[in-house]
Formats: structure tokens, sequence, C-alpha cells
């Protein structure tokens, strides 16, 4: 009740909720307090959290920020907002963010934008903004994001909370609205490396209803939260450090890397060579997988539907134009240009290529490191509207954060200290396939 108090209070100013569930919280907390008034225990038991309005919800509306999906309320659950019910977790509502999370700042939501709960003349980062946005106010103590390209890390880092982008594979998929589906991967965000690791240790599973759910998906993320950090083995790669990094940035994550180095990590330089190349290749493949995911809104099935088409051309055509925004529509055309027959080989499958050549930097990495130290954005928090006008501009926000999704490896972002207007910033730990538990007990150590 205090927390539902606390969002109306604040969210106005925010925008963080697109949709609260007041009645159902209330009436899963009842259940929650049954529950250990009849024995039960559990560490989750009872705790309130949201929910990124990507994560289908039977009989609360999905909306996905999208115009499109305005009024959709799904027939079922995802495993994710399943699994965490079936803790006893008490959702208070569905979280804003990015339109089909394509975006940096959350201010492509059809919904408005969210609002940076330290400053709110800046963005709070995006897609996953409404999640980072509410868990830095206290709306909740832990929420969910998804990460196709930084989703989750980025606006983590600019809210000044944690949150970790899983090893592809470990958190299922299902029923979680698909953007680029060999890139997207759910997870927690939260205060610290803790709270995340309780959250991971229910949301990672296998789950026969996505394919690509790994059969080793799950385990105990709390085991190795404590171990120390002597003689661990950090890379601090060169092409993170380059021209484009705010100097204040720069300072706050070398401080960090130095705490590292004082716990007993030993330091050294690497080297991620095609890094450069990841923007670019993301923003190829990205696109492509999402005009295949997003033809299934075609005006007919789910919701938005033009009004008084003439055909059924037209009822395609209209229904799409107006349900999607800018943004997606412009991936769409980018998409189905780089997989047409005539620019295939061109685009997507040089693409693709570039894309073996990013993991293979990190799997020479890994031979020779533990984990990959570096900043998760280039700037701390930048001001609404400021890169609206150039989508490349935008794009660049995530030029740290997107070779990670193309190789599938984990990653996760921990506050690391503020600028001096105030603005958080966030270090970003990168390990190897299957890792997640690693960088959770770096972070956990770290904090
Ligand atoms: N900012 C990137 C994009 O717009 C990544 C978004 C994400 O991870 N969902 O595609």
């Amino acid at each position: 009740t205090a927390l539902l108090k606390r969002i109306s209070a604040l969210n106005p100013a925010l925008n963080a909720f697109v949709t609260v569930t007041e009645s159902d919280a209330l009436a899963a907390a009842a259940t929650a307090d049954a529950r250990r008034a009849a024995g039960e225990d559990g560490p989750l038991l009872g705790i309130p959290m949201a929910h990124k309005d990507i994560f289908c919800t039977a009989g609360v509306r999905t909306t996905c920020g999208s115009r499109m999906l305005e009024h959709f309320v799904a027939p079922y659950n995802a495993t994710v907002v399943e699994r965490l019910a079936a803790e006893g977790m008490v959702m208070l509502g569905k979280l804003n963010m990015d339109e089909f999370a394509m975006g940096s700042s959350n201010e492509t939501s059809y919904f408005g934008p969210v609002r940076n709960p330290w400053h709110t003349g800046m963005v709070p980062g995006g897609s996953s903004g409404g999640s980072a946005a509410a868990v830095a106010a206290g709306l909740v103590p832990v929420a969910t994001g998804t990460d196709t390209g930084g989703s989750i890390r980025q606006p983590a880092a600019l809210c000044g909370i944690t949150g970790i982008k899983p090893t592809y594979g470990r958190v299922s998929r299902y029923g979680m609205i698909a953007f680029a589906s060999s890139l997207d991967q759910g997870g927690p965000m939260a205060r610290n490396a803790e709270d995340c690791a309780l959250l991971l240790n229910v949301m990672a599973a296998h789950d026969p209803r996505d394919s690509t759910s790994h059969p080793a998906a799950a385990s105990d993320f709390l085991r190795g939260l404590e171990r120390p950090l002597q003689g661990l083995r950090v890379g601090v790669p060169e092409e993170f450090f380059g021209a484009g990094l705010d100097p204040e940035v720069a300072a706050a994550v070398q401080a960090g890397i130095a705490e590292l180095a004082r716990q007993g990590a030993a330091v050294q330089s690497i080297r991620l060579p095609n890094n450069p190349h990841a923007v670019s290749t993301y923003y190829v493949l990205a696109p492509a997988e999402a005009s295949s995911n997003l033809a299934r809104f075609d005006g007919v099935r789910y919701t938005h539907r033009a009004a008084n088409p003439a055909d059924l051309t037209e009822l395609y055509q209209q229904s799409r134009y107006e349900g999607f925004g800018a943004e997606v529509r412009r991936r769409i055309l980018v998409g189905t240009y780089v997989l047409s027959a005539g620019y295939y080989d061109a685009y997507y499958r040089k693409a693709q290529q570039v894309r073996s050549l990013i993991r293979e930097d990190f799997r020479r990495a890994f031979a020779e490191v533990d984990v990959i130290v570096g900043p998760t954005t280039p700037t701390p928090a930048f001001p609404l509207g400021a890169k609206n006008a150039d989508p490349v501009a935008m794009y660049l926000a995530d030029i740290y954060t997107i070779a990670v999704n193309l190789a599938g490896i984990p990653a996760l972002s921990v506050p690391c200290g503020f600028t001096a207007a105030g603005l958080p910033v966030g270090m970003q730990l990168m390990g190897d396939y299957f890792a997640d538990d690693l960088l959770l007990n770096v972070a956990h150590r770290y904090q």
C-alpha cells in the first residue's frame, strides 16, 4: 500500500508506469500473506515488483509501448511472469518502454517519455527506461527488463541501478514480445547485485516453450556471491576508452577498475578489434529480425485496426501506418531492405559474418581474462529531445553494449559514481558464456 501511494504521487512526473494494477496487487499481497501465515517462506514471497510492458500478462494489457497494442490483453502469462508470480511476488503494474524496445532514451514510447529520477530534464535511457526509473525512484524494489542491444544495462547505468543481461538462452523468451529473437534476453533490474541474483534464481530456467532456451539455464546465483576477488583476471578493452567517451564517465569507471585491483584483481589491457563494427552490424541484423517479427501486426489480429479501409491492402497499410511510430517504421523499412533479394548478400550476409568475428574477439579475450570491464555508456544521461532528430547519434548510445548481444554472452551494469552534475555513471562487467554468477559476484564485492 505504501508503494502504491508512492506510485500515485510520483508517477505523474516520471511516467514510469503505463498501467498500475492496484486491485490485483492488493489481492496478490493478501494471498502472499496467507501463504506466509500457512508457514511458507521464500525470499520473494510478498515482495512487490513490476514488469516491463513487453512481458505478456493474462488479464492485464501488454502494450509494448505501442499504439498498435494499446488495448491488447494477452490470454496467457509470459514464463517469466508465471515463475515470479509462483514465488509469491506481487506485481504492481506494467512499466513504460521504448516502442517495441526500439530506442535508447525511452522517448519512442506511444505513452510518452519516461523521466530520469535523478534529474527530470534528462532521459532515463532505454528501452527499459520505465523499469530503471521505477527502481531508482523507489517505486518498486525490483523490476524486469529486456536487453536486445543494451536495454537493461544502458538505462541501469543512466539511472544508477544494477541490471544484468544474462547469457542468451538463460531466461525464457516465451511470452516476451519479440523484437530481434537472436538477441533478445530478459533479465532483472534492481538496486544491487544481490537482489538481481535473487530474481535471476527464479527467472533463469529451461523452458520447453522457448526453442532457444538452454537446458542448463538454471543455477543458484546467490551461492558464489561472496567469493573474494583475489586473483581475478580483469581485461580492460582499449576500444572502450577511445574518442567519444565522456571524461567524467571515463574517470568514474577507471576508479571502479582501481577498486577491483585494490581487492586483488589482476588488471590487464586487452583488444576487441571488431567492437567498432558492432553498432553497424546490429543495425542491419536487429531491423532484419524485427521486420519479420513485426509482420504479425497486420490490423486483423491483435488490436489496432484502421477505420473504414477500402480493401484488404489498405487495411494492412493504414493499420500499420497508424499503429507504429516513426522509429518502428524506420526499422521495418531498413529490415526489409537488407533482407531483399538484391541486397541480402551485401548487407545481411555480411553482417552475419562480422557477427562471427565479434564472437571470436570475445572467445580470444576470455582465454586470457575472466571478466572484461569498461563503461556501460559513452555519456551520462542526456537531455530529453537531445538525440531525437538524429537516429545515428541515438544508436551510438549503445556503442559499448551491443557487441555483447551479438555474441550472446552475459553482461552487467553496476553504479560506479556520479558526474559533477550529480548524474550516475555505470561500469559494465562482461563475462564468458554462463559466467553470469561470476559477474554478480564481482558486482556484489564491488558494491
Ligand atoms: N537501443 C537499441 C535499439 O534501439 C537497443 C534496444 C534494446 O536493447 N532493446 O535497438
